[in-house]
């Protein structure tokens, strides 16, 4: 079969991926000319990547790592100890970490919490504790269940001090979605903590060794293309074209600099775009139809990432960093924690501003402004004084519209894979699956659309072949990776 996917993001990349092993011809259009959507970087005149956003593996991302392991660049996830350290507000330049032993979960994330003792008191531990009781025994479904509310509302129908919301989950929610605790759903942090709390490793994290373009989307590129299909940058789908009977005729991709419009025919056609391009090319006739009303329940977040060179080295922490800034989210610096980066004597540092939504129109010069005004409270030493660090150069890239914003009430309106159109399916990290807007939401939503269109193409498969297998993996990540 002949598959169109329009969108070259992470799911768009894994639903070509796995419908080529199964011997199937994608062929992916993507709008710009560089791969990956929300994981995409590109190099400046000095040669230095910048990217859309910092971007950390887990390991509770097992389709991710199975993805990685079957390309074979196993090696390129940078894997760091596992803790999760945060600034302390109170304390510049100071940090307090929670830091896993080598232990079975749930012991080593409980024993990790219980022996931090700067950000949290015993009895808010406790409280804290017991308010998690019911996601930890009803599972799934309760925390699918508390969606109605967010996570401060939840907090506080759980008796849990407000404290704790301050010291720890404004930092959590910001970095898992980009806004804070009174917008995002019980469900994310609930969701999350669970993983975290019932895999071993699932909150180990680890950096990629280098610009996620090159070093991830690319081999995933050369993977497909080797099996026959196919990768087109500068193929904007431009009008999704339908039969009489409200099935998809064929694509419309834009012709850029003067050229003709493309008439892109296919046996079957996925949307991998951001949900809210796919709002836009909905078309008419789909409207009517509840499935496609109900996108408009989803929207983008904004968020602002940057990245800094500096003159010299302002740390040597090897790790992902939770600002607690009221401008900041998580920031690392590359040059330690990132092999294509690393620099012995001067500091890269990769920042998340969020929540953006005030922030997003602004110039390039006062959102660096605000963000260096941070940056003497996260390291005093090196920004007062009479030899201050120097800045050498900086970018700033600006997403209006990123993941989903997970708001209370969202789950309803995320579509599944498979729609009612018979010719057309669905893929990216907006969509029904386990993983949230993240990159291995992205990777499992697109698996899972080439397990759909197998499915629906079994017919044609059947004659005795036995159909192919990529099952949605769930194994552990030591499992995954073949440790
Ligand atoms: C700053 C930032 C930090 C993040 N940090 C993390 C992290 O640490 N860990 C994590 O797991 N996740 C993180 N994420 C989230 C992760 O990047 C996304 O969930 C994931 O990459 C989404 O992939 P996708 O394929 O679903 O969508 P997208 O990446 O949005 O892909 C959609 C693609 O469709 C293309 N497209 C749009 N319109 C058209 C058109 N008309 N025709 C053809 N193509 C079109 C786009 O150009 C894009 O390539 C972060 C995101 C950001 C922005």
């Amino acid at each position: 079969m002949r598959v169109a996917i329009a969108g070259a993001g992470l799911a768009g990349l894994s639903c070509a991926k796995y419908l080529t092993d199964a011997g199937h011809t994608p062929i992916v259009l993507e709008s710009r000319d560089v791969l990956g959507g929300l994981v995409a970087a590109w190099k400046d005149k000095d040669g230095d990547w910048y990217e859309t956003g910092l971007h950390i593996f887990f390991g509770a991302y097992p389709n991710m790592l199975q993805l990685i392991k079957e390309l074979g660049i196993e090696d390129r996830l940078q894997w760091k100890e596992h803790t999760m350290i945060f600034n302390q507000p109170n304390n510049p330049g100071t940090y307090s970490r929670f830091d896993f032993p080598d232990v079975p979960a749930p012991l080593n994330g409980i024993v990790a919490i219980l022996r931090n003792n700067d950000m949290l008191t015993w009895p808010e531990k406790i409280r804290f504790g017991i308010g998690l009781l019911p996601a930890m025994i009803l599972g799934q479904r309760y925390v699918e269940e508390m969606d109605k509310y967010s996570w401060s509302e939840w907090m506080k129908k759980q008796n849990i001090p407000p404290r704790v919301e301050k010291e720890v989950f404004i930092a959590m929610s910001k970095a898992l979605n980009f806004i804070n605790p009174d917008e995002i759903s019980a469900t994310i942090l609930l969701t999350a903590l669970n993983r975290f709390l019932q895999e071993k490793n699932g909150s180990k994290m680890a950096f990629l060794d280098g610009s996620p373009t090159e070093r991830l989307c690319q081999p995933i590129v050369d993977h497909i293309t080797a099996r026959g299909g196919e990768v087109r940058l500068n193929a904007p789908l431009k009008e999704i074209v339908l039969n009489d009977d409200g099935t998809v005729k064929h694509f419309v991709i834009r012709g850029l600099n003067g050229a003709e419009d493309e008439v892109f025919t296919a046996d079957a056609y996925v949307s991998a775009m951001s949900v809210d391009v796919m709002k836009i090319l909905v078309p008419t006739p789909w409207k009517e139809i509840e499935f496609f009303q109900k996108l408009e329940g989803l929207e983008g977040v904004p968020v602002i990432n940057l990245q800094l060179w500096f003159d010299r080295k302002l740390t040597k922490i090897d790790h992902l960093l939770f600002s607690r800034s009221p401008l900041l989210s998580v920031y690392a610096d590359m040059s330690n924690t990132c092999r294509e980066y690393a620099n012995p004597d001067r500091s890269m540092l990769e920042l998340v501003l969020a929540p953006a939504k005030d922030w997003i129109a602004k110039s390039d010069e006062e959102i660096l402004q605000a963000t260096v005004a941070e940056l003497e409270k996260l390291f005093p030493d090196d920004f007062t004084g009479d030899n201050p660090a120097k800045l050498l150069k900086y970018h700033v890239v600006k997403t209006p519209r990123s993941v989903y914003k997970a708001t209370p009430g969202r789950q309803e309106y995320r579509p599944s894979q498979v729609t009612p159109i018979a010719n057309f399916y669905l893929a990216g990290s907006y969509t029904m699956q386990r993983y949230l807007g993240s990159m291995e939401g992205a990777v499992l939503s697109g698996k899972l659309t080439a397990q759909a269109i197998v499915r629906n193409t079994a017919e044609g498969f059947s004659e005795g072949k036995p159909l192919p297998r990529f099952e949605e993996t769930s194994q552990t990540p030591e499992k995954a990776l073949g440790r």
